[in-house]
């Protein structure tokens, strides 16, 4: 399985939680012969996150050779499904990854899974991020894979949620789940510098190791991605149109 979008990403650009410009991160990921390149800084309620016109202003940014995504790793900030740009901005994005992390949401409460579910049916959101390191936010998996489903988004395999956190057991659960409900999805590297552009060997290892259905990774073939943007877009326009309308 080749891997032909790097669509998780964080950049240096108003924050120090990365270390290299999306310049050079872009660089790498064009000799590496990647064909699309997201930039998903976290969102402004981050610790990390950057001023909102940073992921606007992103929307503007092309480069030769690749197609350039202007996204954002988002954050779901209350638990009825609320996140931390406005929808409008959202929705003129090109790839919006949602993750919970504990610095924007507390991880005190007994179910996160109604409002998880809110994101996902949310016509702004494209990806649920690396669910599978999220065990201090306690969700119903189950619930969760099938509204994805249901919504026709997509769940990320996030190879530093096995790299860095070790998060072997709750990540394949996860990956056995989008197999038997045949949920569509993405591998990514969730690099913060140039240098990890391109790691996705931890997730591709266990995803022959299972013998994964390749046709439901979105990111492992042009015309599948292509489709897959092209259908989201058109969603978030007519979105868009009736957010104007109301
Ligand atoms: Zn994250
Ligand atoms: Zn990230």
């Amino acid at each position: 399985m080749k891997i032909i979008a790097e669509l998780h990403t964080h950049s240096n650009e108003f924050c120090d939680h990365a270390s290299s410009s999306i310049d050079e991160e872009v660089e790498i990921a064009k000799k590496l012969g990647f064909k699309y390149f997201a930039t998903t800084n976290h969102g402004p309620m981050s610790d990390y996150g950057t001023p909102v016109t940073f992921y606007l202003s992103n929307r503007e940014r092309r480069y030769d050779g690749i197609t350039f995504l202007a996204g954002i790793e988002g954050d779901m900030r209350d638990l009825k499904g609320g996140m931390d740009l406005a929808e409008v901005d959202l929705l003129s994005l090109d790839f919006v990854i949602i993750s919970l992390h504990n610095d924007v949401l507390e991880t005190k409460y007994p179910d996160y899974t109604e409002g998880l579910m809110n994101v996902i049916a949310n016509p702004a959101v494209d990806c649920i991020g690396h669910i599978g390191r999220d065990q201090d936010f306690h969700l119903d998996l189950e619930k969760v894979i099938s509204c994805v489903k249901e919504n026709d988004k997509l769940i990320e395999f996030n190879s530093w949620s096995l790299s860095g956190y070790g998060k072997y057991d709750s990540c394949s659960h996860v990956m056995d789940l989008c197999e038997e409900y045949g949920v569509k999805c993405i591998v990514t590297s969730d690099a913060h510098d140039a240098d990890r552009i391109g790691s996705h060997q931890p997730v591709l290892r266990m995803l022959e190791e299972k013998n994964f259905p390749e046709e439901l990774v979105i990111n492992a073939d042009e015309t599948r991605m292509a489709d897959f943007l092209k259908r989201r877009r058109s969603e978030k326009d007519a979105a868009l149109r009736s957010l104007f309308n109301e």
